[in-house]
């Protein structure tokens, strides 16, 4: 009989309850005890709703982050919040986010640094470790969460953090070697088993997701180490691995000293028979056959069909599984009461995967016809999305089949196209410009949700608009800037602007995704081919350009950051997405140019984070990506200059990519980095123009013409002084007009000074 089980929950709640309860607590508005109240209410729900499992996850919760909770648990608290007033969930919330609720006013600390989850779209708080770094075990919240499942009958399985693992995602303060301080991890990880074991615990899932990544020597030995120390029988223990496949690390893998492997068999399908080949045989295999990471229904007869002889060969020894977390997928489908019902009948959220799960578990365990009903109706919507006119557009598809490198390549090169642009924009040296939104005021956020709801009619709202862009252009006239934006206040988002006009997108009312903390993202659906009903942003940049004879920058967001803040699909490489993306945007371009826009800017805030986990898959992606920037971009005459944003820094290890999208300006994230990031394009010898950001956006703090002239000069140590712009490091959206004006004021008179000398 094969096992179900699954790795971890979300947390957040259908409704994005522990969101709200979180922000109330913190406000002060709620006690703590109504707040772990709430916490214990969806905990109990999520244990029912996984009830049909054979292993519920137990210590999945958490009310900020796993990493961190991992670090209380393992003693790993930093100094900084020694000593303050209050309890252990006080100093939980310092160091999640720089304050407790009850540290009313001040900023006490600095947050724990924060960074991706591998290659999801969710940020864990940095374990913090110096050579001194000692740990002690706190186990009392895992404990507690133990019980509680154990009192409600739960079938429970604790998770916990592998010690590999979680010293890898930490970052060492001082220049100590954090692998060092494996060997006074493992006790401590040896007792939290003890007491799992004596609480109930018969199985306990390590996460060691760093398997799927490649790995020195040092780190493949200290995870071998760390098995043959943890094995004392106590609990059995089942290593997860998850997100890709495991490669050079296979053999390691499946000979750790655990009871059993829990392998991603969605990412890892070519895998999967190496690993059961090498796997010993008394070892449990758990197949992560459903999807955590995307939001189709599985194809279950699919699954069956290579799923079914493996049953037979491993036996009891097999479990099924969703490939990782559902932490990354939506909770409940059957909240969304607007979706359109056949694309609808598509898709599959956490709840659904568990459902999936069952039908699969029956399937093995009695015979397809068990569950025969399921499997039909599964097999009707799997066919109705592979044939439906509405995935399907032929004439995209061979649009994309008709793609050739003219398409991606500019009439001439940098050099003769800059001297054109020059005369043709009449720039200042030094010129200034901003990333392109302006403060969403509560106004500007009130006006478009009446709009959405239907409260105020078109030609209204487009009116407000209007006179929001006016305003944003008054101001940057008044502040004497060179390039002046359209300040985007009809756009809620950078992603969804676009894909509510793009036919192949759908969009989930409850489809929330925890980002980090409290915060959630509710990415859109690329369901199908993608094509461009009408121009998207002509007609508000052309009304901005009218209100001035400055040139009026188009505000535009690339192919590369739509596909990476969208669930995508799975019936089509990524790159092909990317590419009818790229020529759908790309006519948008051309219409912008035709319209006399002569200076275009294209985002790609999010190309870094697409970068697969192992750096041998790079440069395939950086390929399709950069050359989808290229499509979309390149097709102007020399006189239009083309524009691009990343908000980062770190370029050193893509900067040949960077330089191949060939863009005229690239502006950057480096106020807080004194321009030594430049160093990457100097070293390179980046020939095209930077703007490097000199106002850090993400703080209240209003920047002096000093400090923005230093970093200039700073800047021109590394890059010639006329290829340099003069901006902010990222869109002014989240700010007040009342800061940003005094800021622009400064950084315009910052750029004129540097002109005088
Ligand atoms: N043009 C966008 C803005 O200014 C860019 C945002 C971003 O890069 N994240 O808001
Ligand atoms: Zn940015």
């Amino acid at each position: 009989m094969a096992k179900i089980h699954n790795l971890g929950f979300p947390r957040i709640g259908a409704n994005r309850e522990l969101k709200f309860a979180l922000e109330k607590y913190w406000k002060g508005e709620s006690s703590q005890s109504e707040l772990t109240e709430l916490a214990a209410g969806l905990r109990q729900k999520h244990w029912q709703q996984q009830s049909g499992l054979d292993l519920t996850p137990v210590g999945d919760f958490s009310f900020y982050d796993q990493v961190l909770d991992t670090s209380f648990t393992l003693g790993n608290i930093p100094a900084r919040v020694e000593g303050l007033a209050g309890d252990e969930l006080d100093n939980y919330f310092r160091v999640a986010r720089g304050r407790s609720a009850n540290d009313s006013g001040c900023h006490c600390v600095h947050a724990g640094e924060m960074t991706k989850w591998f290659d999801t779209n969710y940020h864990y708080i940095v374990p913090e470790f110096t050579a001194d770094t000692r740990f002690e075990l706190n186990p009392e919240r895992l404990l507690a969460q133990l019980t509680e499942a154990k009192a409600q009958g739960v079938a429970a399985k604790p998770v916990l953090i592998g010690p590999v693992t979680y010293l890898w995602l930490g970052k060492e303060k001082d220049n100590s070697n954090k692998l060092d301080l494996l060997d006074q991890l493992l006790p401590v990880y040896g007792q939290l088993l003890a007491l799992l074991a004596d609480n109930g615990g018969e199985w306990v899932q390590i996460d060691e997701p760093i398997l799927v990544t490649e790995l020195s020597a040092e780190w493949q030995q200290a995870l071998s180490k760390a098995y043959q120390t943890l094995n004392k029988g106590q609990v059995k223990l089942l290593l997860a691995t998850y997100f890709g496949e495991l490669k050079e690390n296979l053999s390691l893998a499946v000979n750790l000293q655990v009871q059993g492997l829990h392998f991603d068999a969605v990412r890892g399908r070519n895998e999967v028979d190496a690993v059961i080949a090498a796997l010993p045989a008394d070892k449990v295999l758990s197949l992560g056959v459903i999807n955590g990471r995307n939001i189709w229904k599985t194809d279950l007869n699919a699954v069956l069909n290579w799923l079914e002889p493996i049953a037979r060969d491993v036996g009891e020894r097999l479990w099924v599984a969703p490939s990782c977390s559902l932490l990354h997928v939506p909770v409940d489908l059957n909240s969304e009461q607007k979706l359109d019902d056949e694309i609808q009948s598509w898709l599959a959220f956490a709840l659904q995967k568990l459902d999936e799960l069952a039908v699969l578990a029956r399937a093995l365990n009695q015979g397809r016809d068990a569950v025969f009903a399921e499997l039909a109706a599964n097999q009707a919507a799997i066919d109705s999305r592979r044939q439906s006119r509405r995935v399907n557009n032929p004439d995209v598809q061979a649009a994309v089949a008709a793609i050739n490198p003219q398409l991606g390549q500019r009439q001439n090169p940098y050099a003769d196209r800059i001297a054109k642009q020059t005369a043709h924009l009449n720039l200042p040296a030094f010129p200034t410009t901003t990333i392109g939104s302006f403060p969403q005021t509560a106004d500007i956020r009130q006006t478009r949700l009446k709009f959405k709801k239907g409260e105020l009619d078109q030609a209204t709202y487009v009116s407000q608009m209007k006179q929001e862009i006016a305003r944003a252009v008054r101001e940057q006239e008044a502040l004497d800037l060179d390039v002046l934006v359209h300040g985007e206040a009809e756009r809620n988002d950078m992603v969804e602007y676009f894909g509510e006009q793009l036919d192949g997108y759908a969009f989930s009312q409850f489809g929330w995704v925890q980002s980090y903390g409290s915060r959630c993202v509710k990415p859109p659906i690329l369901f199908g081919d993608i094509s461009r009903p009408a121009a998207m942003t002509v007609a508000w940049t052309q009304y901005a350009q009218s209100l001035t004879a400055k040139p009026m920058k188009g505000m535009l967001t690339g192919p590369v950051t739509i596909l990476n803040w969208s669930f995508v699909r799975d019936d089509q490489p990524r790159s092909v997405s990317c590419y009818q993306l790229a020529l759908a945007i790309r006519a948008e371009v051309l219409d912008l140019e035709k319209a006399g826009v002569k200076v275009i800017q294209i985002d790609e805030a999010a190309l870094r984070e697409g970068l697969p986990l192992r750096r041998s898959e790079w440069q395939d992606y950086l390929s399709w990506a950069v050359e989808s920037f290229r499509i979309t971009a390149n097709g102007v005459a020399d006189e239009t200059q083309i524009h691009t944003h990343m908000c980062y820094s770190e370029f050193n290890d893509i900067i040949a990519s960077i330089a191949d999208m060939d863009a005229d300006v690239i502006t950057i994230e480096t106020s807080r980095s004194d321009m030594e990031l430049l160093d990457a394009f100097d070293n390179f010898k980046y020939p095209n123009e930077i703007g490097p950001g000199v106002y850090d956006i993400h703080s209240p703090n209003i920047p002096t013409e000093a400090q923005m002239v230093k970093l200039m000069q700073q800047a021109a140590k590394r890059i010639p002084a006329e290829r340099l712009w003069v901006n902010p490091d990222c869109g002014l959206k989240t700010r007040q007009w009342a800061e940003v004006v005094p800021a622009l004021q400064n950084m315009v008179a910052a750029a004129k000074t540097l002109r005088a000398n």
